[in-house]
């Protein structure tokens, strides 16, 4: 579950240079995207029925985020409990 309570759906996923694979889950409420590594118990074929994404890291979305807001004029974002990777 994402950080505001709402649901959050797969929407694609990628692979990191290390070989490992991560599924995207964006967020119903508030447009969050989360980063998860595939689990032993995820069922691979799935996965891979989601659309490939561009590799990139939670640092690059932040960045990317920043800088989004700051052009909104905020001061400040929520930031992640939760890094993965
Ligand atoms: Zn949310």
């Amino acid at each position: 579950m994402s950080t505001c309570g709402a649901s959050m759906e797969p929407a694609g996923y990628f692979q990191r240079p290390n070989g490992e694979y991560v599924v995207v889950h964006h967020c119903m409420g508030c447009d969050e995207e989360r980063f998860n590594r595939i689990a032993a118990d995820d069922d691979f074929d799935l996965v891979l029925a989601l659309p490939e994404q561009p590799p990139r890291t939670r640092r690059e979305v932040k960045a990317g985020r920043a800088e989004e807001y700051l052009a909104a004029g905020q001061e400040q974002w929520e930031s992640e409990a939760e890094e993965v990777g």
